[in-house]
């Protein structure tokens, strides 16, 4: 039974069998889609309890830049299960997505895109393909650390740390065993990006020995990408990096032919979010011909999530056979095998006629109840021994002839360097350009000037000697824009070469 409760009256001990949930019902296509969902979840007996919080467009024209009120945050974070309808975010103002930070701020580590093909109901390339993309979903690039360094560059910090990625890869895992998925596939770049790539690969292997049960692969991500959209039926669950993540869920669910049905959810330490893959779609906002299918599938996997499989693999069941028997909405109507156009609403209706049915053409849903939820082990930090040998410089130097410049501000680094550091090197966007450079490779103003302890010098190198060295690259009028120190961790070099070195 499902119930609606303010957050008032709800008590933070409700009963476990029938846990509180927060909803929203978001913009344009949110609430006919949500109450569409609702509906079915009742019919199909969901036992649950939902609290309504308002979010998206009408609190960000409020000015909550966020899209969110510090009342609703208490809501999220006291029921810790939230089924989202899209939102529309206002272009322009400084308005900050409101997906980003709620991922963030719960620390929802994993973004899971189930995408399966349901042809000929659902028009794809690929009958076969079933497959299931987790998505690291706070790090790399997407931690938003960008700065201008020099008039010509930008830079964008990519950042993975092994906690990170233990957490998505062993989710990965863990979500194979539950769902009775055989393999995990991992995609990095990590041929070109060895050491944060390679992080996360070396974490993939470790962890993948963990799960002898499971096969487990790796691939670049490049021919990953490519196998996807072209032979997505080898693949079962894939796990990546946000970037890459981002990037193949689209072109999975675009070639699965799900992108409006699809369901996805985001997955923390205790708290989850579901929601549709699609946006609040304006252009057809009030209309009620919106397909709920995407949101009702995410509803699927929270009922997963909070031990209510049955229901689920119910719902599941009955959608498919709502898709065989030719009741479709109109994004997803074809002239053969569409019996019956219909709106939202009729077609949640056919939905809850049909509960209790299997399909017939399509393999029915079926998910185990023998296992809880997925719950991962704390992570316990290890450290490691790190020694500093040496500092990276970045310089901003904008000469009038680049073919040139590496050799004169070799010179002027050269005498700064000693007494504790010797140069050892000058790139230009990653390329050796000193010493011993080409004169054709192209230079900006932004130099990587890398110093090594000098002869007979004693290991570590001190912060006091960079410091040193600072205050003399300084003295001889050189702009430092940053430093990166360089360290050998554990006795291995924990930096990289530069090309050409
Ligand atoms: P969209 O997904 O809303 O719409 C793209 C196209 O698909 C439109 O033609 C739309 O009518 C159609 N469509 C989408 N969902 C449908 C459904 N359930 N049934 C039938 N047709 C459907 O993408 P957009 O137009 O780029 O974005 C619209 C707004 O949604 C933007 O403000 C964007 O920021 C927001 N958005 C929100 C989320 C989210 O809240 N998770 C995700 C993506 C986009």
């Amino acid at each position: 039974m499902l119930t609606s409760s303010s957050p008032e009256k709800t008590s933070p001990t409700a009963e476990l069998n029938k846990p509180t949930i927060t909803i929203a019902k978001g913009d344009g296509i949110g609430p006919e889609i949500m109450d569409a969902t609702l509906n079915i979840l009742e019919a199909a007996g969901a036992t649950l309890d939902y609290e309504e919080i308002h979010i998206g467009e009408a609190v960000y024209r409020q000015g909550m830049k966020s899209g969110i009120s510090p009342e609703s945050w208490d809501t999220l974070r006291r029921n810790k299960v939230f089924l989202k309808a899209p939102i529309t975010t206002p272009q322009g103002g400084g308005y900050k997505s409101l997906n980003v930070t709620i991922r963030k701020s719960l620390g929802l580590f994993a973004n899971v895109r189930p995408c399966r093909a349901l042809t000929p109901f659902v028009d794809s390339h690929f009958p076969e393909m079933d497959l299931v993309v987790v998505r690291e979903n706070e790090e790399d690039l997407y931690a938003g650390i960008e700065h201008q360094q020099t008039g010509e560059v930008v830079q964008c910090l990519k950042l993975i740390t092994r906690p990170g990625t233990e957490k998505v890869v062993r989710y990965a895992f863990e979500y194979a065993r539950a769902n009775g998925r055989k393999k995990v596939t991992c995609m990095t770049k990590d041929n070109i990006m060895k050491h944060t790539d390679g992080l996360f690969h070396e974490v993939f292997e470790e962890v993948a020995n963990e799960y002898p049960d499971i096969e487990s692969e790796h691939l670049i991500i490049d021919i990953g990408a490519a196998l996807l959209a072209d032979d997505p039926h080898r693949f079962d669950v894939v796990v990546t990096l946000n970037l890459y993540g981002d990037i193949i869920s689209d072109i999975t669910a675009q070639v699965a032919g799900s992108v409006g049905i699809g369901g996805s959810s985001n997955i923390g330490r205790g708290f989850a979010m579901f929601e549709a893959i699609h946006g609040s779609a304006p252009d057809i906002a009030g209309k009620g011909i919106a397909n709920p299918s995407g949101l009702l599938n995410a509803a699927c996997m929270m009922l997963v999530h909070i031990g209510q499989a049955e229901v689920a693999e119910t719902i599941q069941n009955a959608w498919l056979c709502t898709l065989e028997d030719g009741i479709h909405t109109g994004d997803i109507a074809s002239e053969i095998y569409t019996k019956k156009r219909v709106g939202t609403r009729e077609f949640a209706q056919a939905v809850i006629d049909r509960l209790g049915r299997k399909p017939k053409t399509l393999d029915p849903v079926h998910f185990r109840k023998d296992i809880g939820p997925i719950e991962l082990p704390e992570y316990h930090p290890r450290s490691r021994e790190k020694t500093l040998v040496g500092v990276d410089a970045f310089i901003d130097w904008n000469g009038k002839d680049f073919s040139r410049e590496p050799d004169r501000i070799g010179a002027i680094l050269e005498e700064a360097a000693a007494p504790d550091f010797r140069l050892k090197m000058i790139t230009n966007r990653g390329v050796k350009v000193y010493p011993e450079g080409l004169p054709e490779t192209f230079c900006t103003d932004h130099w990587r000037c890398r110093f090594v302890a000098a002869e007979g010098r004693p290991a570590p190198v001190t912060n006091q000697q960079i410091i040193g060295l600072l205050q003399r690259l300084d003295e001889h009028q050189m702009d430092v824009i940053k430093t990166e120190n360089l360290y050998e961790v554990e006795g291995k070099r924990a930096y990289s070469l530069g090309q050409g070195e």
